[in-house]
């Protein structure tokens, strides 16, 4: 059966994010509502801000019922603040700031700085085997990076070049995967469907 995948649709890239998960072979559709949570298979939640999100699931009654299902192991995939949302630790947060945590990472929010606000690189990503080759095109828009990983955590990519070669900048943790960067820009459409697999072994 195709696999259904939410998007959560408060801020951010949804259309496409849809876009790409339907040229994977999943049914993608937004989440809004504890209701619609329910019934999907996986969840990515798309880039924007970090601190309106936290803000928007607080007022959408979704951020309790989220935290519930990741607990659960719902397979999901975080971009850029989507990543900050599913870490465990943030530095750089505004006051208050909470996440929903779940991947035991420390991130730094707006990790490349001022002069770097939005750039482009290509990368290798473990788990996209011709990406070696044919390396993802990645997109970063005032995006965080991962400091530290704990220890069920697999870096997936790393910055190649420049003042922040090293720096990692896709993770995965069990069913839980988040990159700095937007894939869903590119047309690229493999990130996705390395996510829609880990939702397919999920179920
Ligand atoms: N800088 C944003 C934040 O802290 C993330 C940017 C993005 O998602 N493109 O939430």
């Amino acid at each position: 059966m195709t696999a259904t995948i939410g998007i959560l649709a408060l801020q951010g890239d949804v259309r496409e994010h849809a876009r790409a998960l339907e040229h994977a072979g999943a049914r993608a559709v937004p989440v809004r509502r504890t209701a619609e949570l329910e019934a999907v298979d996986g969840l990515v939640i798309p880039g924007g801000e970090s601190t309106t999100i936290d803000k928007l699931l607080r007022a959408f009654e979704l951020f309790e019922p989220l935290q519930q299902r990741l607990r659960e192991g719902l397979p999901t995939y975080g971009s850029c603040a989507g990543m900050i949302l599913l870490a465990d630790r943030v530095l750089g947060g505004a006051e208050g700031q909470q996440t929903l945590g779940g991947l035991d990472v420390t991130v730094r929010r707006n990790a490349f700085g001022r002069q770097v606000d939005s750039f482009e690189t290509d990368l290798a990503f473990e788990g996209i085997e011709d990406s070696v080759e044919d390396p993802l095109h990645a997109v970063f828009i005032r995006a965080p990076w991962v400091e530290e990983v704990g220890p069920e955590v697999t870096a997936l990519a790393r910055v190649e070049n420049g003042p922040a070669a090293g720096r990692i900048v896709a993770v995965r943790q069990g069913p839980l995967l988040a990159t700095s960067f937007h894939p869903e820009v590119t047309g690229d459409s493999r990130v996705h469907r390395l996510f829609v697999q880990i939702v397919r072994d999920s179920r």
